[in-house]
Parts: C-alpha cells; structure tokens; sequence
C-alpha cells in the first residue's frame, strides 16, 4: 500500500484548494446571511456548480462511471485528500456535486438501477440537476438494527404502495431534492434480513408529507433532517431497486462509500481546527506566555497532530481496500474509521474552541458548526456503539480460527 499523493492528486489537490480560495472561501459570510434572510439554495450555486463542472472539477467521487456519465473517475484513495479540502467547509461539497447523501445514492443507482430508473433519476444528479435524499430511519423503532424497520411496502397489482413515517432524512427539504430511496418492509414473514427492500419515491408523490425539519443540537440545516409520513403513497412496482428483499445489502453496498466520504471531510474538519488552533495560540498570552507555551495547550496542539495523522492513514488505507478488495471486503475498516473519525473530528474542535475562548463558541469561528456536524455524525450513518460491535464481533470470529495460539505467552506459575 502506498499513500504518497501522486503528481496526478497533487495536480487536483491544488486546483480543488485554488478553487475552494478563489470561490468558495470569500462567499461564505454571504451563504450565511442568505441561509438566515431564508433564502436557500443560495443564490450563488448554481454557478458555482457551473464554474466547478467546466474545471473538470466535478463528481470527483465515482471510480467507474460510464462513458455517458459526467465526472473525473478517481479511485476512492485519489478521492480522499480532495474530500478532505472539501471537508473545510460544510456546504462546499455541493459546488462539486459530491455532497452526502447524493454521493450515496449515485453509488447505489450506478450499481443498480434499471435503465429507465438511470435515465430518470441517476442521469440527473450526475449532472447537477436535482439532489436526493435516503429514507430509513423511522422515530418509532430503534433503527440502528435496521431488522426493526416497519415503514409498509405492500404490492397491489402494478403498483406498490406505501406506509410509515421516516425521520432525520438529509436533504428532504432542499428545494431541489426531487427522490427518496426509501427502505421498507415487502415481506414481513421472509427472514429478518430478507423482509427490507428498496423503492424510489419521487418526492412530489401525493401522500408523501415532509412534517417538519428537525434541528441538530438546536442547528437550522437548511437542507433539512426531515421527518416525513407516507401515507398510501402509490408509485409503479418498476420503482424498486433491485430485487424483492435484497434491501438489507443494497444498504452495505451503500454504506461503504458514503460513510468513507463522511471521514474524508472529516479529516478535513479537524485539520483546519488545529491550523485555527496554533494560530490562535500564537496570537494570545496569558500570564506572560503564548497559550501554546502553556503545556495543556502545547498537548492539545500535540494530540491533535498525532490523532489527525493516525486518522487519516487509516482513513486511506480503508479506501486503498474499498479499490482494491471491494467495500464488503472492507468492512471492518470501513467501521473502523467510522467508529473513529466522527469522535476525532469534535475532540480536535473541543479543543480548538477552547483555545479561542468564549468566541470558539461563537459563529465568529467555524468551529462551532463544524464541532455540531462532528457530534451527528456519531450517530448519522450509525451510531459510535454499533460500529464498535461489528468490529469487535469480526475481530472475536477471526480470533476463533487460532483460538489457543496465544497460550504458550502466558507464564503462570506451575501448579505444585
Ligand atoms: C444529522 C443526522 C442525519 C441523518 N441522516 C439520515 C438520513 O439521511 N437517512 C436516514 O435514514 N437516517 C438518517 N439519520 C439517522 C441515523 O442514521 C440514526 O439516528 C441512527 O442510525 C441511530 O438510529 P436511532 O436514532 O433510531 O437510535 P437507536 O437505534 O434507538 O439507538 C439509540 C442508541 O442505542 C445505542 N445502541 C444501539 N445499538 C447498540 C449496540 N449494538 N451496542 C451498544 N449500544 C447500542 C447507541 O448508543 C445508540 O445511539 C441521521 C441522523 C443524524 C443525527
């Protein structure tokens, strides 16, 4: 395995932070007075959109798409450092139309959708043109364990046909999201793993309600985490995604990749906490010394370092393996950093926020909003614990296969 950054992605590496200093640094004061006066998408992004796509910057994300289909067909560990720069700031992934959860979606659409579903759905967020969302999470059962999902998917005649309610659904309220993935149950009695399946469900079906836009940590996003009812909501039995039942692996197949993008710009996030950090405690003195001559922050500046750092090589080694041996194959590694990278992310942004004082806290610095993303994500894409289990359950199995092999380490005394 080699992580070098190749003259390849160290060309694209330049152009995406030209891009991101050029264009997207200076507009964000005004994105944030646009999102607050309402007004969203803002009025900027389309040309942006625009601007990035005719640099040859655009769906960065997609190792394999087809001759027809718009991008720049990097491998996952090409893709990496360039969602990292991405991952500076929260909205900036959209300008190069590699934002969660649409990069999800196109990866599971790209692997199966049906010519029709690609020519509706998948052709246009490949070029920009509409933005999607991903509905499994419901508020009434505990959907980490995704076997309690009870959202109704009944076949009648032609058609399926509808019922439950969903919430926390990512970009459910982006004027511009015009399809939900939805996970419902087909087959009650099939075995747990064989009840879920998936369906597309144009947003503007009638009986589909989006509710409301639940805030995070009291955060207005406005592409919105939605609740929504579907209420005998009808769309054509063509709609499914893959077969009958195979919800539960369309799920890992999505997954994979979706939560490997999350890291990236994550990594990315606490990068630019601790670059905010030592400048800071450069600037201020406290008791005669610079706050980086105070030993707790000096460890604070140091930690971080060495945690980004570690972070990041396993965040590149899961997307070597997600290249090279598939993201099935990756899967430990793929909890790993999920497991991982979300907790880094708010701990380098605790302790960058400290640093500043009371304005770490305030919307003077990204920090705050950058440490609010970091905390969903614990849970966005599953939470912390359940990642911990699957790791601990592969590591116990692989485990059973030597199971004996560490006795001859252990010195207890002899028996008399
Ligand atoms: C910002 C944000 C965006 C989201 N976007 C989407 C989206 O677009 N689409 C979507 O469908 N969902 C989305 N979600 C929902 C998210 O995927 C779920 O919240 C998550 O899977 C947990 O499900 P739950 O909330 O029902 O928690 P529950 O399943 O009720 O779990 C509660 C807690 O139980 C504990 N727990 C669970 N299992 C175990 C275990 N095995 N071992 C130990 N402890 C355990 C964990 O601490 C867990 O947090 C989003 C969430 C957030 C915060």
């Amino acid at each position: 395995m080699d992580f070098g950054y190749s003259p390849k992605v160290e060309a694209l590496r330049t152009r995406v932070r030209n891009f991101m200093d050029d264009h997207i640094l200076p507009r964000v004061r005004q994105w944030h007075e646009e999102v607050h006066a309402g007004k969203y998408p803002v009025s900027f992004m389309e040309d942006l959109k625009a601007l990035a796509r005719s640099e040859g910057l655009w769906n960065l994300f997609l190792p394999h798409l087809k001759e027809d289909e718009p991008g720049t067909r990097l491998t996952n560990l090409e893709y990496a450092p360039l969602a990292e720069i991405m991952g500076r700031i929260g909205w900036a992934s959209e300008a190069f139309n590699c934002s969660a959860p649409d990069t999800g979606n196109m990866e599971l659409l790209h692997m199966f959708a049906t010519p029709q579903q690609r020519e509706d759905w998948l052709l246009p967020l490949l070029h920009g043109k509409i933005r999607s969302a991903f509905a499994m999470t419901e508020p009434d059962v505990a959907s980490s364990d995704a076997t309690n999902i009870t959202t109704l998917v009944q076949r009648d005649g032609n058609d399926y046909v509808i019922n439950g309610r969903k919430w926390f659904i990512t970009n459910a309220a982006h004027p511009h999201c015009r399809i939900f993935i939805l996970m419902g149950k087909t087959d009650p009695d099939a075995p747990p793993h064989k009840q879920q399946s998936m369906i597309l469900v144009p947003r503007d079906t009638p009986g589909v309600d989006v509710v409301r836009n639940v805030n995070i940590m009291n955060h207005h996003s406005p592409e919105g985490h939605c609740e929504i009812v579907f209420r005998n909501v009808r769309v054509p039995a063509t709609n499914l995604l893959g077969e009958e039942g195979s919800g539960f692996a369309l799920a890992q197949a999505r997954l994979g990749p979706g939560r490997i993008h999350h890291c990236m710009r994550s990594i990315g996030a606490a990068e630019l906490a601790l670059e905010l950090m030592v400048e800071r405690s450069q600037e201020r003195k406290t008791f005669g010394k610079h706050l980086h001559q105070h030993g707790t922050v000096a460890e604070w500046i140091a930690r971080s370092r060495i945690e980004i750092d570690q972070a990041r090589l396993l965040v590149l080694k899961t997307a070597w393996m997600i290249d090279h041996v598939g993201a099935k194959a990756a899967r430990k590694e793929i909890a790993m950093i999920k497991a991982l990278v979300p907790s880094l992310h708010t701990t380098v942004c605790e302790r960058a926020m400290q640093t500043f004082g009371a304005m770490g806290i305030s919307p003077d610095t990204p920090l705050a909003d950058h440490w609010t993303w970091g905390r969903a994500l614990r849970l966005a894409d599953g939470p912390d614990e359940v990642h911990l289990r699957s790791i601990a359950s592969m590591e116990i199995k692989q485990s059973q296969e030597t199971l004996g092999a560490t006795a001859a380490y252990l010195t207890p005394p002899a028996r008399l």
